[in-house]
């Protein structure tokens, strides 16, 4: 028989301090929403098109044949925003996730979620998305319930017991109840859908990205966004180390996307940004755009490469 978790996993004190920004679609869940666009006709007509996200990756710079209707787009991505009728980031997360119970082939990222969660790491969700922050942790929680069996959400509750216990001096009897603990893990972690109006606000309001948003190009703006997640989680992990007096630990910090465009800018990013204003964290970058590699392309590596074996 396997032996059960300890109650409270003091180990996670002395382990490596490993964290992840993940991509959600097609590199978490493949989602069944569509994005709405109009393609060329022969002759010369546009007509409406819906393309999945897997599709879109490919044909977003082609605005020869692709347009988003009527020019706007706004009427793109529709169905990636909250909307009063319909839960839409949970219920399409649960479609993705039935799917795969069914024998759908995990995104390149899937697995790598599930051990974040079972390890309790903290992590951030960076989509291009337009949800609210709650809308996507309310999909992390259907993840965790539906995805992780009853020995992985023990062994994720004994690790999130060992880091209250050791970062916020709590005691042994002195925890919430499991579903409190893994809400409070759940609210440590960050989720940018950077379309999200509060996130376009909290970005315009930055005095960095102020100035750099009002030199950009429309078509760099969304890799801006996506920068300004990265920063924001980031700074996130360094002050919490700051806080808790770890800053001479060995960090590392995991980007993962299936876009090669965002791939390219974020590793750009990392290289003449990140790497200098954070010098003790490792950044490294997966590209999981390569569906036949199942766990993606590991394409940069940068801080702390002197430490062998890291
Ligand atoms: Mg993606």
């Amino acid at each position: 028989m396997k032996k059960l978790p300890p109650y409270i996993n003091s180990a996670v004190a002395s382990r490596d301090f490993k964290y992840y920004i993940f991509d959600w679609d097609d590199n978490i869940l493949h989602m069944p929403t569509k994005i709405r666009m109009e393609r060329l006709q022969a002759d010369g007509s546009w007509q409406e098109v819906e393309v999945s996200t897997a599709t879109f990756a490919l044909i977003r710079t082609d605005s020869v044949n692709y347009r988003p209707p009527g020019g706007k787009w706004e009427d793109a991505f529709r169905n990636f925003e909250d909307s009063p009728r319909r839960d839409n980031f949970l219920e399409d997360t649960r479609v993705a996730l039935t799917r795969m119970a069914e024998g759908e082939k995990p995104a390149p990222s899937f697995n790598a979620l599930r051990k974040t969660l079972r390890e309790g790491r903290l992590f951030s969700i960076v989509t291009a998305r337009g949800h609210s922050p709650d809308a996507l942790k309310r999909a992390v929680k259907l993840f965790v319930d539906s995805v992780l069996t009853a020995e992985e959400r023990s062994e994720m509750l004994s690790n999130l017991r060992g880091y209250r216990q050791w970062l916020d001096g709590v005691g042994d009897g002195e925890f919430g109840t499991d579903e409190e603990e893994i809400d409070y893990y759940l609210s440590m972690c960050r989720y940018c859908a950077v379309t999200y109006e509060g996130f376009k606000k909290r970005m315009a309001e930055d005095p960095i990205y102020q100035e750099k948003l009002a030199v950009a190009g429309n078509s760099s703006k969304p890799e801006l966004a996506k920068e300004f997640a990265i920063r924001d989680f980031v700074e996130h992990i360094f002050h919490m180390l700051r806080r808790s007096g770890n800053l001479n630990r060995s960090v590392s910090i995991g980007f993962s996307d299936d876009d090669k465009g965002n791939v390219k800018t974020v590793s750009r990013y990392i290289r003449s940004e990140l790497s200098k204003r954070f010098e003790g964290i490792k950044f490294v970058v997966y590209d999981t755009s390569d569906r036949s590699l199942s766990k993606g392309r590991k394409v940069c590596v940068s801080g702390q490469m002197n430490l062998p074996g890291f």
